[in-house]
């Protein structure tokens, strides 16, 4: 990384950005804009189409007709996994455009930004692309005198809702698959964190996708994102976000087509220490890691850390020594470890957080406030607060900010119940040099994903998902295809 080439790239001005829909950029119907506020100083970096409900609808419109007329999903495979890895190398060569762009407008620190957007997203349409020619369909063991062919079919127009902390990569793990699969789709990036998505949806046209098969809409959730889920065309709606948002689409679903919703919600994830793990340093500063990088802004977040009482006092000061290491501040420094809290909102929503557990019994041990507010951006120190019990709020709601909870257990029955404890199940890991317990606290502690010896990290080849309220489906790997395929059986009688 070239600190001075980001300089060069941040100090060039933001044009405003507008809708994508039948393959050309327009403005919303009533020429409405939303500001950009950048949260790395509070300014407005530029604005972004204000999107009203018939834009929401044209956008739709123009994914079932490009749908319709079959023309991408009638191509040969071989023609869509060209355009798909012409698309990726397009996202690889403006990498680091894209990456200052998206860091701009939500604030992650660029060191992480850089491998976690463009680098992912391009990683993910190529893994996509590179799969699409690979998907069987199937013949069924049937009685002789019959044939039964299981065809796997684009499932038509794909809505898609995207969060603010991971934009691309977020982007690229709902269009990768949707479109290697044939689908059409009308994506709808966060209020808070568009740009570089947008940008990356103009480079799929620039890599030769068909106009109107991809279409994006920049607005309100609670505008553009309702039509979305109302629409009777949508046919499939893929969701990354919180569990209120995630709620109302399956209520719009039951209330227009009944339409398949996949949500990826949040997390309160345990990240549970042992005191025979194997290098208790390293899982210390991993843990910082775990849930300080991206402002604790990453849905897998360890945001519960459970320490065996043996070893908890130490493991905590080193946790905090690890925490008061990491440099917070601008995010488009290349050795800056946390970057800015993506608004004003959210900062002041963890702080509330911090109250209510200090409230609650819990003791601070670092942090716990915002801090550099000369620049006028957002930002917080990584926050560490001890004693909180199986219930507190701490405990059990999600904050989305760097603020980690410390639980001390004593037996395993009592770091698997704890783990346990929250209506969420997305992500957790075990510290441990015992391979037994580690197999089993990975079949007990219920969630989507468990790491042992590490936090985080998991590449394109596996899922990643929730269970309970963190949500159903998975997105990457090969499982994530089955999101946007129907089967259809073809019953022959011979
Ligand atoms: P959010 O639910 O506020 O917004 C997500 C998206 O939904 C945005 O594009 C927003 O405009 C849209 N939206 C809001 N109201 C809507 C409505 N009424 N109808 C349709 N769309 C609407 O979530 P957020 O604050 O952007 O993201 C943070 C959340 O996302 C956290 O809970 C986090 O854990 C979760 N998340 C989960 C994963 C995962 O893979 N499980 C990954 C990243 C983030």
């Amino acid at each position: 990384m070239d600190q001075t080439k980001i300089d060069a790239l941040r100090a060039q001005p933001v044009p405003a950005f507008s809708h994508l829909i039948e393959g050309r950029h327009v403005s919303a119907s009533d020429g409405g804009v939303m500001d950009i506020v950048s949260p790395i100083d509070g300014t407005v970096l530029t604005t972004t189409a204000k999107g009203t409900a018939k834009d929401m609808e044209r956008a739709i419109a123009s994914a079932r007709a490009a749908f319709e007329d079959r023309r991408w999903a009638g191509q040969p495979p071989a023609a869509r996994k060209k355009v798909l890895m012409r698309w990726a190398d397009l996202i690889d060569a403006h990498a680091l455009d894209l990456a200052v762009l998206g860091v701009r407008d939500n604030g992650t620190e660029i060191s992480m930004a850089l491998k976690a957007e463009p680098g992912s997203a391009a990683a993910t349409i190529r893994y996509y692309a590179e799969a699409l020619d690979k998907i069987y369909g199937e013949i069924a063991p049937t009685a002789p005198d019959v044939l039964g062919l299981i065809h796997k079919e684009p499932v038509g127009v794909v809505g898609a809702i995207i969060p603010w902390n991971f934009p691309m990569m977020i982007g690229a793990w709902k269009l990768g698959p949707a479109l290697a699969m044939g689908n059409s789709v009308v994506v709808k990036p966060s209020e808070t964190a568009s740009l570089s998505l947008m940008r990356m949806c103009d480079l799929a046209l620039e890599a030769g996708l068909p106009p109107g098969v991809l279409n994006a809409v920049t607005g309100e959730g609670a505008v553009v994102g309702e039509v979305m889920g109302l629409s009777m065309d949508i046919d499939v709606l893929v969701f990354t976000g919180s569990g209120g948002t995630g709620r109302r689409l399956m209520d719009y679903a039951a209330r227009s087509n009944m339409k398949r919703v996949y949500l990826e919600l949040g997390g309160k994830s345990p990240n549970i220490v042992f005191a025979d793990a194997p290098n208790l340093a390293e899982a210390a500063k991993v843990a910082a890691g775990g849930i300080f990088r991206n402002a604790g802004q990453v849905c897998v977040a360890g945001s519960r850390l459970l320490v065996e009482d043996a070893i908890h006092d130490d493991f905590v000061a080193e946790v905090a020594k690890a925490a008061e290491a990491m440099r917070v501040g601008d995010p488009l420094q290349i050795d800056t470890h946390i970057g800015a809290v993506n608004s004003q909102q959210q900062l002041a929503a963890n702080l509330g957080f911090v109250e209510t557990a200090l409230a609650e019994g819990g003791q601070l041990k670092t942090g716990g406030t915002r801090i550099l507010q000369e620049t006028g951006g957002y930002y917080m120190a990584p926050t560490i607060v001890t004693g909180v019990t199986r219930d507190a709020t701490l405990a059990q709601k999600e904050v989305f900010g760097p603020v980690l909870g410390v639980t001390p257990f004593s037996t395993d029955a009592e770091a698997v119940d704890l783990a346990n404890s929250t209506v969420y199940g997305l992500a957790g890991a075990v510290w441990t040099s015992d391979l037994s317990r580690a197999h089993r606290m990975v079949r007990d502690v219920r969630t989507g994903v468990m790491h042992v010896n590490t936090y985080g990290g998991a590449d394109g080849t596996v899922p990643l998902g929730g269970v309970g309220q963190s949500g159903n489906g998975s997105d990457k790997s090969l499982h994530a295809i089955e999101k946007y395929i129907n089967l259809k059986t073809a019953w022959i009688k011979l």
